[in-house]
Formats: C-alpha cells, structure tokens, sequence
C-alpha cells in the first residue's frame, strides 16, 4: 500500500528524531512492501522564522491531503511568551488540533519491560506491570471556555474560566474510549468529578448510556482526586482511563512519570474524519538540540501508533514495538535512559539498532 505522510519536523530536537522515526518508517516499508510519501510541513518555530507566523496559511489544508502527520516538537526560548500569539509555537498546535478536529488524544504508558528499574514507585507495583490507555478530550472544556477578567468593586481584579460540555461532545469521546477497550482488556475507567462539577454529572451520565451499549467491556466511574492516588498506588489496575479535557492534561503526565521516561512515550491525537496526529508527549529539549543525545523512541512508538489506528497494519505496529523492546533488552540507552555509570548511545545510533532489529525480526 502507498501511504501519504505530513512531516513536521519542528524545532529543538523535533529535526532529530523525525528524521530517526522516518528510518524506521522506511525499513517498515521495505521489509512490509508499503510505501510511504512524505510531504515536509513548516509549523511552530522554524515557521515564525521563516514566514513570520507558528502556523502558515495552508498547514491544515496539507495536512487533510495527507493519511497521517508526523509531529516532532516545537517550542523554544527563541519564541517565547513576549512574542505576539501569531508568532508562538502553542498556538500552531491549538489551531492545527482544533482545524483537523482532532477530539481525541491517546497517551500510552507502559512500562516497558525491559526499563522495570527506572519506574519511581515500588518494586512490587512496577512488578505488576503498567499498561494503560489514557484518553483525553482534547477540543471542549475549560482550556476552550470563554475567559474573562475584570475589575470589582471590592475585591479587585477577578478573572473566570468557564467548563461546558455537550453531550455530543461527550459520546463521541465516549464512544472512542469504549472501541480502543474492546482492542485490549476491556475495561473503561470514566474520570470526572461528579460529586461537584455539572459537567461531570452530565459527563457521567453519557458514560452510564454508553456503557448499557458496551456490555462486554467492564465500566467504573473514579473521581479524579482518587485517579490521581490510584495511578501511583496501583496503575495496573487500569486499562483505558477517559477524562475531559483539563483532568487529562495533569492525569497523563502523572500516568507517564510513572513510567519513568518522558524519550520513550508517543501519543496520538485523532478525530472522525482528518488525518491522525502522531507526536512524541516531551517539547522541543533545547538543552539537548542538536548534539545527537535526544531519545528518538517516543516518536518511533509514535510511528507505531500511526500504523495500529491510522493505518490499520496491526502486524507493522507490533513489528515496531518488539523492535524497539529488543533493543532495550539488549541493555542499550541513549543518555536520558542510561544509568550512572552506562555508556550511552546517540540518536542516530539508537535509530540505526532499531532499523536492524526490525530487519532481523521480519526474516
Ligand atoms: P521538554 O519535554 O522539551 O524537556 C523536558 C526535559 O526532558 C529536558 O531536560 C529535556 O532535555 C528532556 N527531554 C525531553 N525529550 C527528550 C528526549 N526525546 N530525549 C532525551 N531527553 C529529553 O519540556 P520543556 O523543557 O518544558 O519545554 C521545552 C520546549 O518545548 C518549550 O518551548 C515548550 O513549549 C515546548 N513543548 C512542546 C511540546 C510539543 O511540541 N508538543 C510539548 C511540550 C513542550
């Protein structure tokens, strides 16, 4: 199969490890017999430099031509919060996610087995294993509401952020969460925080319908208070965690120190219609940029997501992932991985074992 590709590389390491998880793309394509059509896209800094704006006219409309897009990271001191919105590289990210209707972020953390010893929590919970699934809103809620500040008269300035949620909104997140658990362990945790918010009444009792729908997967609502203490205390337990915007942003970097290394998580961002968006979680590392340290497995995983939900080449995913957990086997680390004393490898180099190791798994 022929399969079209938006790559935006990005700023800080973005170029880097792009260019290690399109290695990876191309030996899948080789070994497979796909081929994969690349089209480069400017957003986030390196567009500001180049045409004064983090996101160019057109960027969505490329995008839609395309099957998939391939994110590395954006940001950088150079851009930063004096810039004008235009001009900074968060507001590219917005406006892409929101203009390729992008509802849903899906952020894996596992513990993958062979970096058991870097999981912060104790050796019994790390022993237990960590594969979970965390969906989040990603286009509705606060970070979406209408914002206001203003003067009062007694109390000086106030400032409100305001939470809706529609029921739409809400099912179709809903209903995501539901098909991906029926893919794994069957189980949905609903975070929300009924006992306070409207919305998350009104959240809950979507999910309560969606559930009567779903009678083989198994269903639980958490208040987000107790998510937050059961994801250090026993993350085995879950399988796909769903949440609103706001308590997905906070819970899925929570869910992702647990698995000790911000180098090795992907993520991918999808919607009804549009091509998905496949990113590493971590930014731009412009303490690292350009000294081939930065670790390229979370945007190779994040290839592997590509094929298993935008592509549908289960094979190629897990061909992917056993790769990747093969080299970790072989006691292999870039620098942010390795343990005192190690010798680490580079990007490159980290990229180069993959690819063989791929070739090697496929004979
Ligand atoms: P960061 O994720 O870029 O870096 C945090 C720390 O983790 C740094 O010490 C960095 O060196 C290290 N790190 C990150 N990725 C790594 C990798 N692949 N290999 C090895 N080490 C890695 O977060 P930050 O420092 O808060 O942000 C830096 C810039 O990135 C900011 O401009 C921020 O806005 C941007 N950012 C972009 C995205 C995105 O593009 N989606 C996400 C988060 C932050």
């Amino acid at each position: 199969m022929n399969y079209k590709i938006a790559l935006i590389r990005g700023d800080g390491i973005g170029p880097e490890v792009v260019g290690e998880a399109v290695k990876v793309l191309n030996t899948v394509g080789e070994v497979c017999g796909h081929t994969f059509a690349y089209t480069e896209v400017l957003l986030g800094g390196c567009a500001t430099d180049a045409v004064g704006k983090s996101y160019p006219d057109g960027t969505a409309e490329t995008c839609r031509a395309c099957d998939a897009v391939l994110l590395g990271a954006v940001g950088g001191p150079k851009w930063g919060s004096d810039k004008p919105a235009e001009q900074r590289p968060e507001t590219a990210l917005l406006a892409i996610r929101k203009d390729l209707g992008l509802y849903a972020n899906l952020r894996p953390a596992v513990l993958r087995p062979a970096m058991a010893e870097a999981c912060p929590l104790k050796k019994e919970t790390a022993e237990r294993g960590i594969d979970l699934m965390m969906v989040r809103e990603l286009t509705g809620g606060i970070y979406f509401g209408q914002r206001e500040k203003y003067e009062t008269e007694d109390r000086g300035m106030e400032a409100a952020d305001r939470m809706a949620y529609s029921e739409k909104e809400i099912e179709r997140i809903g209903r995501r969460a539901f098909e991906l658990a029926r893919l794994r362990r069957s189980k949905v945790s609903s975070v929300d925080k009924a006992n306070v918010l409207e919305t998350s009444r009104l959240w809950r009792s979507v999910m309560h319908r969606l559930a009567e729908e779903y009678p083989d997967v198994s269903y639980e609502d958490v208040l987000v208070d107790n998510c937050a203490m059961q994801l250090v205390r026993d993350p085995g337990q879950f399988d796909v965690v769903v949440t609103e915007n706001m308590f997905g942003d906070i819970l899925s970097d929570e869910a992702s120190m647990v698995t000790g290394s911000i180098g090795l998580l992907p993520s991918a961002s999808i919607g009804d219609a549009a091509p998905g968006l496949y990113e590493p979680i971590h930014g731009s590392a412009p303490d690292i940029a350009g000294q081939n340290k930065a670790n390229p497995i979370a945007t190779i995983l994040s290839v592997a997501m590509m094929f298993r939900y935008s592509f549908h080449l289960a094979a190629e995913a897990d061909l992917v992932e056993q790769a990747v957990d093969s080299v970790l086997a072989g006691g292999w680390r870039t620098p942010d991985i390795a343990k005192a004393g190690e010798t680490a490898i580079g990007t490159v180099k980290m990229g180069d074992l993959i690819c063989e190791k791929i070739r090697e798994l496929h004979k």
